[in-house]
Parts: structure tokens; C-alpha cells; sequence
């Protein structure tokens, strides 16, 4: 394949992300957002943010606004912007008159509708895009068909707004998706209509989603909004997002923010498409958890732990670090917390059938719940170093395996047979509710 430069004095590259506001930020929206966010990052070039409005019925102020709260939440700060097409009607009806002057475009009535404007493509000529990921593509102008620039109702169209605003935004980089590929040639042509120097093109392949076909809402979460209502962690996505499409090279898949940006490159990105992985994406989330500061962690995981009902404020500070910190090893998604310390918060514990069965039924346990609810009323101290003695004295005595010990209490106190270490768990939960909760499991 023949390899096209990418740009001569890449730091002075602008390029931009052009969303029409009909929808919230997708995963795939977002990807190419992002890649030009790590174009311009990875060149000191510049990122340009312009909102492609001129769609009257199916663009909403409510979908603007949540693009831009999607990508400062990812952190894709951009440098210009954001710019709205509705803004610039008198800039387009410039040039489309021009283009009616010049010969190269007329009016053409829509019965009932109005006038719109067509651009007339020139004939026998060559359209040849040199695309930066699948290298050269060459249409020839026969195949092509007139195009319609000025709508009836008086907006410009896509292909022609986009046009003249790359121009008059200098933008030297035009990376967007696959999907693309057939407006650019019909792009090119006018550029070269109006007499517009022509910019360098990058389309970057779908994403597909687990059963390979283009992902969309049928995939379940689309959108970005979503994913962070279900708990992910925008720098978890950000990194996930980058390996969809490009790769290091070397066999690293988790990078900070400004190691993906270094490593960056418009020459990695793949020309095949991607494949989303649920599963990778969790495992990255966890990741992200795992290495997230404690405070900053407890920040993110309180609100939705008050959302859920549950009164976070019955421990102090301390104890709620410890909460998180307890938890956050086995977590995939924030969500996870909700769920995994439901037990601490609800006044009454709801039991695991089979654990029930398995661990608090037989005889045995019953013993062993007996000795612990006693020992525990017996304490004089209620902290993890005196119900460590306790229960290894109750494991001795019983000439039983520590986890024989550990096992029934845990369900008895959480309803479930996985919970961190039960010393910890013993003592987030405290005394009263440890006795009551043992005394509840040894009834049944
Ligand atoms: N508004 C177009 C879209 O959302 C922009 C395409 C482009 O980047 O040129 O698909």
C-alpha cells in the first residue's frame, strides 16, 4: 500500500470533531472524537469542537449539551470552540451564491417547499483522496451525482457546511469514520469548486460490536452517558477507547492519559474494524478502580451508595475509606459497591438460600455460631485484633479449619458467602450488628 505523509509541519495541524447533536455521544462518536483529541495532543496541533446543527427537526439543545458534558467527562478538552452551523447560515449562503454566479451550481424548486441549491459535478474529471489509514482511493466524476448544498428550507447541507467551515477553519486533518468515505469525494469537488486547497483525509474503520456486526444500540449501552451511569470510570474508557482501532505496537493495553498521547499515531491506527469486548472493558475498569486514590475513589462511590437509600454518614470518615478500599479489589464497575456492601446499610440481611444451606444449616455451624455470638457479647473490645483472638481460639477449640469458622459467620452477617476478609467485615459491620445478624441465622 502506497504510505501517504501525514503532514509536513505536523505541529501546526488542526483538526476537529464535528458531531450533528441528533443523539447523545455514542461510543463510536466518541472513539473518533478521541482520535483527534490524540492527533492534535500527540502533534501540539489543535482541536476544534464545531456542532453540526443545521439538521432543524432532529437536532436539541439537550443533545448538544450532553456531547459536552460527554467529552469533559472523558476529558477531551478542545482548544476552539464549540462552534454551531445554525450560527453561520450567512457564511454558507456566501458561497453558495458564488457558486451560482461562478455557473457551477443552481437553484432548483421543490414544489411547496421552497428553492433549494444544487452544486453540478464536473465531468470526466478524477477525484482522488489520499486517505491516511487505507491510502490512496481515486472516483472517477461520472459516478457521481449532482449535490444538493442548500436544502428547501434554506439550511445548508451536511456535505456542504462541512466543507465550508473545514476551510475556514483551517483544518488540515479530517478524521472521522469509515462511514464517511462516500461524501468525500462528493467533498473534494466542491473544495476544488470553489477553489479550496484540499485537506488530508484519515477514515477510520467501525466499530463492530461481540457478534461483528456495526455496534449500535442493539449492542445494549451506546452511549457514553451511559457507561458512566453504570459505573465506569472515564479514564478507564479513554483507555479502552483508544485500543479500538490503533495499537502501541507493543503489547501494552493500559496506559495513562499522557502515555496513549505520546504513543499516538495516525500510521497505528488498524484499516480493519475493531471489535468491542465487554469483558475487556471491565477488566480495564477494575483496573482503574484498583489504582484510583482512596478519597477520590469514596467521591465517586458515595453519591451513588446515598442514591441507593443508603446512609453513608453512619460511618466516619475513616470507616468509609475503609469501606471503599475493602471493596474496591473485587469491583468491575463503581455499581459493584452498591450492591457488594448493600448488607452494611439495610437493617435487615436477605439470605442466600444455598449459602444458607451449605454453610449455616449443618450442626456444625450452628456450634460455631453459637461460640462466636457468645464470644462476641463478651468482649470487651470490639476491634479487628480481639475478634482475630476470638475466632482463632474458637478454631482451636473446635479443632476446625479457619475457613470452617469464617464461612458461617460471613453468611450469616453478609447473606452471601463472598465478602472481603471477615475480620474487616466484622468490624465495618460492628458489634450490634454482628450479634443481632448471628442471633437471626442461628433461628433459622
Ligand atoms: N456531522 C457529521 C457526523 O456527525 C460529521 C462528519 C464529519 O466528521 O465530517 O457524522
Amino acid at each position: 500500500m502506497e504510505k501517504v505523509k501525514v503532514h509536513p509541519e505536523p505541529e501546526r495541524c488542526r483538526v476537529r470533531f464535528a458531531p450533528s447533536p441528533t443523539g447523545y455521544l455514542t461510543l463510536g462518536g466518541a472513539r473518533t472524537a478521541l482520535y483527534n483529541y490524540l492527533f492534535a495532543r500527540h502533534y501540539k496541533g489543535t482541536f476544534i469542537l464545531r456542532i453540526e446543527d443545521t439538521d432543524l427537526v432532529r437536532s436539541t439543545q439537550a443533545f448538544t449539551d450532553g456531547i459536552l458534558e460527554s467529552m469533559n467527562w472523558l476529558g477531551m478538552e478542545w482548544d476552539e470552540g464549540p462552534f454551531y452551523q445554525s450560527k453561520r447560515l450567512d457564511i454558507y449562503k456566501e458561497y453558495a451564491d458564488k457558486l451560482i454566479k461562478e455557473g457551477k451550481a443552481f437553484y432548483r424548486e421543490d414544489p411547496g417547499k421552497g428553492t433549494g441549491v444544487v452544486f453540478k459535478m464536473p465531468e470526466g474529471i478524477k477525484l482522488r483522496v489520499d486517505d491516511l489509514i487505507h491510502g490512496p482511493i481515486v472516483f472517477e466524476s461520472e459516478y457521481l451525482t449532482d449535490v444538493v448544498i442548500v436544502k428547501s428550507d434554506g439550511y445548508p447541507t451536511y456535505n456542504f457546511a462541512c466543507v465550508v467551515d473545514d476551510s475556514l477553519m483551517n483544518v488540515t486533518h479530517i478524521i472521522r469514520g469509515d462511514d464517511h468515505i462516500s461524501n468525500t469525494p462528493k467533498q473534494i469537488a466542491l473544495y476544488e469548486g470553489m477553489g479550496l486547497p484540499v485537506p488530508k483525509f484519515a477514515h477510520i474503520p467501525l466499530i463492530l460490536g461481540e457478534d461483528k456486526s456495526k455496534l449500535s444500540k442493539r449492542h445494549g449501552h451506546n452511549s457514553v452517558v451511559e457507561y458512566k451511569k453504570l459505573g465506569y470510570l472515564p479514564d478507564a474508557l479513554f483507555n479502552f477507547l483508544s485500543l479500538l482501532g490503533w495499537s502501541p505496537g507493543e503489547n501494552i493495553e493500559l496506559m495513562p492519559k499522557n502515555e496513549i498521547i505520546e504513543r499516538f499515531t495516525i500510521e497505528r491506527v488498524k484499516h480493519t474494524p475493531a471489535q468491542f469486548n465487554f469483558k475487556k472493558l471491565d477488566w480495564m475498569n477494575s483496573h482503574y478502580i484498583k489504582n484510583l486514590e482512596p478519597a477520590k475513589l469514596l467521591a465517586l462511590v458515595k453519591p451513588l451508595l446515598t442514591e441507593a437509600g443508603y446512609n453513608v454518614n453512619k460511618f466516619d470518615d475513616v470507616h468509609q475509606l475503609t469501606l471503599v478500599n475493602l471493596y474496591r479489589e473485587r469491583a468491575e464497575t463503581l455499581r459493584d459497591f452498591v450492591e457488594a456492601t448493600g448488607f452494611l446499610f439495610h437493617d435487615d440481611v436477605t439470605y442466600n438460600p444455598e449459602a444458607v444451606e451449605a454453610y449455616v444449616k449443618p450442626a456444625k455451624s450452628k456450634e460455631v455460631l453459637q461460640d462466636v455470638f457468645s464470644g462476641v457479647n463478651n468482649l470487651g473490645e470490639f476491634s479487628h485484633a480481639s475478634l482475630e483472638t476470638l475466632l482463632r481460639n474458637i478454631s482451636e477449640n473446635r479443632k476446625l479449619k479457619f475457613k470452617d469458622i469464617a464461612q458461617p459467620i460471613r453468611v450469616a452477617l453478609t447473606g452471601n458467602t463472598v465478602s472481603p476478609g471477615i475480620f474487616e467485615t466484622m468490624e465495618l459491620a460492628g458489634k450490634e450488628m454482628v450479634t443481632k445478624r448471628l442471633q437471626k441465622a442461628l433461628q433459622l
